[in-house]
């Protein structure tokens, strides 16, 4: 069994398409495309929502893209309650490196629910 192949997210106003952003299911090179124009929640939300539809190809119609837009948007609203954010770089920046974080006074890693 091959692994998916990770999409590639590109930039671009969507004014002709009639949409916030598009996803391409392509295999061989899936894509998500996201309008320049979009703030920040509304991008979290709109990524969220474009990156199920590549995760989850067999839902589609209209209670497939139902189903897609209320798990784009209860994952969106809990990142972004939890506080994540697009960091904006200047071009040719190194992205800046992410260091572990452990909260204080936990020693060992919490178990996971599920
Ligand atoms: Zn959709």
């Amino acid at each position: 069994m091959s692994r998916k192949k990770k999409p590639r997210i590109v930039y671009r106003k969507l004014g002709n398409e009639w949409a916030w952003g598009q996803a391409h299911q392509d295999p061989a090179d899936p894509l998500i495309e996201l309008d320049t124009r979009l703030g920040a929640k509304q991008h979290l939300e709109v990524l969220c929502h474009e990156a199920l539809h590549i995760a989850l190809p067999d839902l589609v119609g209209d209670k497939g893209e139902k189903e897609i837009d209320r798990l784009g948007k209860e994952v969106s609203d809990v990142l972004w309650r939890d506080g994540y954010r697009k960091v904006l770089l200047p071009k040719h920046s190194t992205p800046i490196k992410i260091t572990k974080h452990r909260p204080q006074g936990r020693k060992r890693k919490p178990k996971n629910d599920c």
